[in-house]
């Protein structure tokens, strides 16, 4: 199929045409790439645009459950839906921690969603470009939102939270003390922290963790994206599937808010110039992974080592050889 009729059949949301596109982004033949850029351009034409929603959570916490019931929730509402993953662990060791398991079987069935596994083997800049493009071609396909899982390891919340318009961190209830295990910076990307798991004997310890991070998140710096109370500690039950709604309603009205005051046109732009630098540095980073780059850098090692050149003489002779294109 050539690039023009896959732009129209992606268009038309035609989902084998979507899986196509996005197993072409992933991979990391030199054809391939340069189709995959032809689509993209193509398809940022149309600017098309869903609710991009990142969510993050340690192994565990509910994340899949969630994304099944709360899908449910919003094909119910007429919506389309489509599931993607960031997932770092597949960038380090080749496995998967969202992958392998059997996966929201009741959303995975229902026409209005669309569920990708996450791309493997690559490492984390890879993985994030492959992600980033599979989410323009669901916003390209016409899916009203797009929710993007990662697992809460570090670096890989930043990665999700520039592709997302709103970021979603799911906790479980816990004491006090697990309080402190979220980190700041984590805290500080949430719009909204769900508390997963408020249902049965779970829910009185679930609703002490609940005020604590209300209280956290009191505590932060107020920032200009964000209407009075928010970021927000909500209360949700994946299983019994309550609080679902209320988060739907909450998420609506901070992105209409957002989108009244002109925060989110500017958080795409911001987010655009972000990759743009991402890609820029991965792209230097290549040209000196080289095998001509690599025998250079063993070379001048041996002359910095040996006391015949300063490391910032041999760094610019580096950069000079091998950083033209
Ligand atoms: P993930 O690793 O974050 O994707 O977590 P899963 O969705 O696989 O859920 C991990 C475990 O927590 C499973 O045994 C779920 O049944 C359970 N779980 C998920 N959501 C809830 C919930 O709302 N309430 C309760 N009680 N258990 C839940």
């Amino acid at each position: 199929m050539d690039i023009e009729q896959l732009t129209q059949k992606i268009l038309d949301g035609d989902r084998r045409a979507l899986a196509r596109a996005i197993t072409l982004v992933e991979s990391g033949r030199e054809d391939h790439r340069a189709k995959a850029g032809e689509l993209l351009s193509e398809l940022a034409k149309h600017k098309r645009q869903s609710l991009r929603i990142g969510l993050s959570g340690t192994p565990g916490v509910g994340k899949s459950t969630f994304i099944e019931s709360f899908g449910m929730q919003l094909t119910g509402l007429g919506l389309r839906v489509a599931v993607l993953a960031v997932d770092p662990s597949s960038a380090r060791s080749g496995g998967s921690i969202l992958g392998d398991k059997t996966r929201m079987e009741r959303l995975s069935r229902e026409r209005n969603a669309f569920i990708r596994p996450s791309p493997s083997q690559s490492h984390l800049g890879g993985v994030a470009r492959r992600s980033r493009e599979a989410v323009a071609l669901c916003e390209a396909a016409g899916f009203d939102v797009v929710l993007i899982e990662t697992v809460g390891v570090g670096q890989s919340e930043t990665v999700v939270a520039e592709m997302s318009d709103l970021f979603l961190l799911l906790l479980a209830p816990a004491g006090g003390d697990e309080l402190q295990g979220v980190k700041r910076g984590i805290m500080e990307m949430a719009d909204l922290i769900l508390v997963n798991k408020a249902d049965g004997p779970l829910k009185p310890v679930a609703t002490r963790t609940c005020a604590d991070y209300a209280g956290a998140l009191r505590l932060l710096r107020k920032r200009p994206q964000d209407p009075e109370g928010f970021p927000k500690a909500l209360m949700v039950s994946a299983v019994e599937e309550h609080g679902l709604e209320q988060a739907w309603e909450e998420m609506q009205t901070l992105t209409a808010w957002r989108r009244e005051n002109g925060h989110w046109d500017r958080r795409r732009a911001d987010q655009s110039c972000y990759w743009f630098d991402q890609e820029v540095r991965q792209a230097l980073l290549a040209r000196l992974h080289t095998a001509s780059a690599q025998a250079a850098m063993a070379d001048l090692s041996g002359q910095v080592a040996g006391g015949a050149l300063t490391p910032a003489a041999a760094a610019q002779q580096m950069l000079q050889d091998h950083l033209k294109g």
